[in-house]
């Protein structure tokens, strides 16, 4: 991969709700700076756009700071020029505060209600782009994970998605992961190890079928 561009977006992001508080995930950042580490290995330049994360990125690595899913999109945008591979592992929130009050909110009634807007969804919004870098995704899912990752490579316009199963404990803040990626005509199943390993078999999967699109556009 040298020569190659990878952008990826990694962690969790926080969507204020006011000066103080926020809504986020459990995401902890891990698969996305070992995708980072391992893209590195791999001769890549990597950029690395990061929510808050309890970790310090590769050392050649260019990081780049956000909070919010918007931050992050904006963030993105400004490298997709210059971005050959498009590694979307963040947990960006689905839904986002609609309003962000000023000053702290006061605990005035018994009950409040928060009306939450769709997030930008930065995948498909590079997905659908003209001329789009070779777009990876990630899907965390509960249940009927083949099924919901196919319907997200289509939905999202992705060439690869990859697929790990949640909840127990699995994937979020852990150490390890497995994953199942699929792409139009195939899948192929990386098991269960330290997410370094996972992230290097992940992008030599990457790598080959970069290459392979690479070559179809000839
Ligand atoms: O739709 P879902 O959140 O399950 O899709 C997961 C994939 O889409 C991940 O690759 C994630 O990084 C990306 N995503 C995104 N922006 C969103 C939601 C998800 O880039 N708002």
């Amino acid at each position: 991969m040298s020569g190659c561009r990878v952008l990826i977006t990694a962690g969790p992001t926080r969507e204020p709700i006011d000066p103080v508080r926020f809504i986020s995930n459990r995401s902890s950042g891990k698969m996305g700076y070992a995708v980072a580490q391992a893209s590195l290995e791999f001769g890549a330049e990597v950029c690395l756009v990061s929510g808050p994360v309890a970790l310090s990125p590769p050392e050649s690595a260019r990081l780049v700071t956000v909070e919010s899913a918007r931050e992050m999109l904006a963030a993105v945008l400004e490298e997709i020029p210059t971005t050959d591979i498009f590694v979307a592992t963040a947990a960006v929130a689905d839904y986002v505060p609609a309003v962000v009050a000023d000053q702290k909110l006061k605990k005035t009634e018994d009950e409040m209600t928060l009306t939450l807007t769709k997030a930008p969804d930065i995948l498909k919004t590079v997905g659908h782009m003209e001329n789009r870098p070779f777009c990876v995704g990630f899907a965390a899912e509960t249940q009927n994970v083949a099924e919901y990752a196919r319907g997200k490579l289509i939905k999202k316009n992705c060439d690869l998605i990859a697929a790990n199963q949640v909840g127990d404990g699995r994937a979020f803040d852990s150490d390890t992961n497995a994953l199942q990626v699929f792409w139009r005509d195939g899948d192929y199943v990386i098991p269960r190890q330290d997410k370094i390993q996972v992230a290097r078999s992940l992008m030599g999967l990457v790598a080959e079928h970069y290459q392979q699109a690479q070559t179809d556009t000839l």
